[in-house]
């Protein structure tokens, strides 16, 4: 882990797996090297770094930490140490790589001590880091909100509420037409039942009229034969001017009889389709219930995602943005300076 200055400008650590190039503008790196190593007496400083360094390339965590403790206890102000401290933590093996893990440097211990003991020389390194990983939150907050925009329209959650709105809208309208026929139609009904009622009321009554003349006439069956002649005459008379009024009810009644049946026809029908609409009415606001929660869904997902990024998480930004967030990576490295 040596220190150059890039053509770029950028004062870097370069890695051996960096193989003379530089992470952030990729251009090779022409023996640019600062000399920050240690000189007698604390020049076994340098080999022990060397040694932390290979470790670190080698993935060996334990072993470069416990190395790292042990210089420690010579050189605890050493900012490069604790940077070194800071890689291991993360179980990272480049400072790119840092970049890639989340928001991780602002609350960490080995980071806060790497700036408090960083000298001229280190200072730059530490600062351009850490205002690339601010930049690169910067960015994959703006792209978690634009993406969470582009999958709510996907669902069509612009566009398609409108439209429901507008068909039930539509729909209200119809059934509340349909209510006014219906209304209209059961009206001429009850009108009809209170006719007919009367009808047959009047109906019973010539029929009572006729039983009490009956009745009265066998009551007076031992009259003379004059009298009774007399009466049978009378009730011959009665009886045919009930059995006209009965024909003439009958016949009314036969008479409306179809009207009716078509207005309870009418009545059914009119029932019948305003029921359709009700139907279709509750299947669109089962439509928009599913929305809703589609809708509910993807925010919650992405508040994970934006929650992640601020708490020094990539991994749900990760999934939610796959391919954009290496680009926003690559990005950051070539335009981020100090
Ligand atoms: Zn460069």
């Amino acid at each position: 882990m040596k220190i150059v200055i890039c053509n770029c400008m950028r004062t870097i650590h370069l890695f051996p797996h960096d193989k003379g190039k530089c992470p952030f503008c990729c251009e090779e790196i022409k023996d640019q090297c600062i000399d920050n190593s240690f000189s007698v007496p604390l020049g076994f400083i340098n080999d022990k770094l060397s040694d932390i360094d290979v470790a670190i390339t080698l993935g060996e965590w334990n072993k470069a930490l416990s190395m790292i403790e042990e210089l420690m206890e010579w050189k605890p102000d050493f900012s490069e140490l604790h940077w070194r401290k800071l890689l291991v933590s993360l179980k990272c093996k480049s400072d790119i790589e840092i970049l890639s893990k989340g928001k991780v440097l602002e609350n960490n211990p080995s980071f806060q001590n790497t700036i408090r003991y960083a000298d001229e020389i280190h200072k730059p390194i530490y600062a351009l880091i850490k205002k690339a990983e601010d930049e690169i939150v910067n960015l994959l907050e703006k792209e978690i909100i634009t993406q969470e925009s582009v999958d709510k329209v996907s669902l069509g959650v612009k566009s398609k509420p409108n439209e429901f709105q507008n068909e039930i809208a539509k729909l209200e309208e119809l059934v509340s037409k349909e209510i006014k026929a219906l209304d209209e139609v059961e009206k001429k009904l009850r009108e009809f039942i209170i006719d007919y009622d009367k009808s047959v009321s009047s109906f019973k009554q010539k029929l009572t009229e006729i039983a009490n003349k009956i009745k009265t006439t066998s009551e007076q069956r031992e009259l003379t034969t004059e009298r009774k002649n007399d009466l049978e005459n009378y009730l011959s008379q009665h009886k045919k001017l009930n059995d006209d009024e009965l024909v003439k009810i009958k016949d009314e009644y036969d008479k409306s009889l179809p009207v009716f049946k078509k207005l309870q026809d009418e009545q059914t029908k009119i029932s019948n389709t305003i029921q359709s609409y009700v139907s279709q009415i509750d299947q669109i606001n089962e439509k928009i219930k599913d929305m809703v929660y589609q809708i509910e869904k993807i925010s919650q997902e992405y508040d994970a995602a934006f929650n992640g990024l601020r708490n020094g998480d990539y991994h749900f930004a990760k999934l939610k943005i796959k391919l954009r967030f290496d680009e926003i990576l690559c990005d950051t490295f070539k335009t981020v300076t100090i």
